[in-house]
C-alpha cells in the first residue's frame, strides 16, 4: 500500500485538548489507530495520540468516497492523520467526535502484530522486550516514561537550586573504580579498557573545584545476578559535596525524595490512574536506623544475619513487611563497604556510610569519603586493590582534597518504587541484562 504524506497538514490539536465546546471546529489530528468497530453503516476509528484519544466517525452514507475507502483500508497501529470537523456528541465518553473531511494513510503496521496495545490480552514480559517499541505505545509504557521526565525535571530542579553543578564524566575508563569483577571490558585502540560502573572517583575529584556536583547517566556492571531489580546497564543519580559529611547529603537525598513525590503527585496524576498507582508522600526527617538496630529487628523475626554481613534478600524482604515507606540505614560495619568510605572516628569498625531503602528495596547508598591519602591508600590494600592502578585519583589528594560526602540513587529501582512496578525490566526502555542485549 501507498501511504500519503503529510504534506502540509500539521496537528491543531492533540486529542485530550478537543472538548465538546469546540462544536463545529475544523481540527487536524495524526496519531495511530487504537481500535475499530463497525455498526451498521458507521465506522468508528479510536484516534490515538501521546496524550490520549479521539473518535473518528465515519458515515458511510455521508463520508466523501476516498475517506470510506481509507477508513476501510486502517488496522490498528496505522499511523492517520485526519482533517475534520469536531462534533459535539452524546454517544463518546468524551462528548465529542472528529467527522472527517479527509484521511491520510501515514504509516502502516504489520499484522498480526506480536502484541496488543490495548492491553486487553496480556503478554509475557520477554514477548514485550522483544517488541518493545510496540509495547511503549501502551498507555503503561507511556506513562512511565513520562513519570520519569518529571522525576529527572524536578531532581534538576532541587540539584541546582541547591547549588550543585551538573556536570558528566568518562564512561570509558583505565582501570577499575571500586575494584571488583563487575567491569565489562572494552577494546580501546591498542589498550584494554573498561566501561564505567560508577562516576565515583571522577565525581569525588571534582568536589576539589566545582564543590557540589551532581551527575545523571548511564552505568554499567557485568554483575551475572539475574533479578528482577537488576539491569546490567541502569541509570545513577550522583551527587557529591564538598567540606560535607553523610548526614548533610543525607538531608539533601531526604529532601530531593519528598520533592519528587511531590512532583509527581502535583504532575502525573493522570499518568498514576493509568498506572493504578498511588504514591505518599514521605514526611522529612526519613526514620534512620543504625544497621545494628536492624539487624536487632530481624532476630526478633527469627531472622539471623551475622554482624558485617550485607542484608540478603530474605532479610530485606522481612524489612518490607516491617517497614512501610522510605527509611536509612546507617552506621554499616566498615567492612562491608567499599574502600572510599570514611570508617566512624568514635567506633571504626562501622563507617558512615548509609543506605536508602523502600521497604525491602536498596535504593540508594551513599556516605562521607575517606580523605586522608595515607588512610586511602591503606584501605585500597586492605580489599586488595592496588594503589598504582588508582595513582591518578590518588593525585587529587596531593592538591587539596576537602573533606566530603556524596549519594548515588539508582533512577530505575526509584522508578520502580514510584509506578509501583516489580520488575524494574518495565521502567527501563531498552534493558540490558544477562540475556538480553537486544533490541
Ligand atoms: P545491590 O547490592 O542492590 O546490587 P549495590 O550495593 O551494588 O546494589 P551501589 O554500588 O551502592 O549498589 O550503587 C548505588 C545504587 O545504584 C544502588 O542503591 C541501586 O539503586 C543502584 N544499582 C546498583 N547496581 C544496580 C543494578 N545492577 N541495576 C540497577 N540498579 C543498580
Amino acid at each position: 500500500m501507498e501511504i500519503d504524506r503529510l504534506g502540509n497538514w500539521r496537528r491543531t490539536h492533540y486529542s485530550r485538548e478537543i472538548t465538546p465546546e469546540m462544536d463545529g471546529e475544523a481540527v487536524v489530528v495524526l496519531g495511530w489507530v487504537r481500535d475499530i468497530r463497525d455498526l451498521g453503516g458507521i465506522r468508528f476509528v479510536i484516534l490515538q495520540d501521546r496524550e490520549g484519544t479521539v473518535q473518528v466517525t465515519i458515515h458511510r452514507d455521508k463520508a466523501k468516497r476516498e475517506s470510506i475507502e481509507k477508513a476501510d483500508a486502517l488496522q490498528r497501529q496505522y499511523s492517520l492523520g485526519v482533517k475534520g470537523v469536531i462534533k459535539k456528541t452524546e454517544m463518546t465518553p468524551r462528548g465529542i467526535e472528529v467527522i472527517p473531511e479527509e484521511i491520510k494513510i501515514l504509516g502502516i503496521a504489520q499484522h498480526p502484530l506480536p502484541l496488543d496495545i490495548t492491553s486487553r490480552i496480556p503478554a509475557e514480559i520477554d514477548v514485550r522486550l522483544d517488541a518493545r517499541v510496540l509495547d511503549l505505545c501502551r498507555d503503561e509504557g507511556r506513562a512511565i516514561f513520562r513519570v520519569q521526565h518529571v522525576v529527572l525535571e524536578a531532581m534538576r530542579m532541587l540539584l541546582s537550586k541547591e547549588g550543585f553543578v551538573e556536570v558528566h564524566t568518562p564512561r570509558i575508563i583505565a582501570s577499575a573504580t571500586e575494584g571488583g569483577a563487575a567491569l565489562f571490558s572494552v577494546e580501546y585502540f591498542d589498550q584494554e579498557a573498561f566501561l564505567a560502573q560508577s562516576p565515583q572517583l571522577y565525581k569525588e575529584q571534582l568536589t576539589l573545584s566545582l564543590e557540589k556536583v551532581f551527575e545523571i547517566g548511564p552505568f554499567f556492571r557485568a554483575e551475572e545476578s539475574h533479578t528482577r531489580r537488576h539491569v546490567n546497564e541502569f541509570i545513577s543519580v550522583d551527587i557529591e559535596q564538598a567540606f560535607a559529611t553523610e548526614v548533610d547529603v543525607m538531608n539533601v537525598l531526604e529532601e530531593l525524595i519528598q520533592h519528587v513525590c511531590e512532583a509527581i503527585n502535583e504532575r502525573c496524576r493522570r499518568e498514576l490512574e493509568v498506572l493504578k498507582h498511588q504514591i505518599e508522600v514521605p514526611e522529612v526527617p526519613l526514620e534512620r536506623f543504625t544497621y545494628r538496630e536492624i539487624l536487632e529487628e530481624l532476630e526478633q523475626e527469627q531472622i539471623h544475619v551475622p554482624w558485617g554481613e550485607d542484608l540478603p534478600t530474605q532479610a530485606c524482604r522481612k524489612l518490607g513487611n516491617l517497614h512501610s515507606n522510605f527509611y536509612f540505614i546507617t552506621e554499616w560495619p566498615t567492612e562491608s563497604k567499599t574502600f572510599y568510605i570514611k570508617p566512624r572516628d568514635d567506633n571504626p569498625t562501622s563507617c558512615e556510610g548509609f543506605d536508602l531503602m523502600w521497604r525491602w528495596v536498596e535504593i540508594a547508598s551513599g556516605g562521607t569519603r575517606v580523605h586522608s591519602k595515607e588512610f586511602l591508600i591503606q584501605r585500597l590494600r586492605e580489599q586488595g586493590l592496588n594503589p598504582e592502578s588508582f595513582k591518578y585519583h590518588l593525585k587529587a589528594f596531593d592538591y587539596g582534597m576537602p573533606p566530603h560526602a556524596g549519594w548515588a540513587i539508582g533512577l530505575d529501582r526509584l522508578m520502580m518504587v514510584l509506578t509501583g512496578r516489580k520488575n524494574i525490566r518495565e521502567v527501563v526502555l531498552f534493558p540490558r541484562d544477562r540475556f538480553r542485549l537486544t533490541p
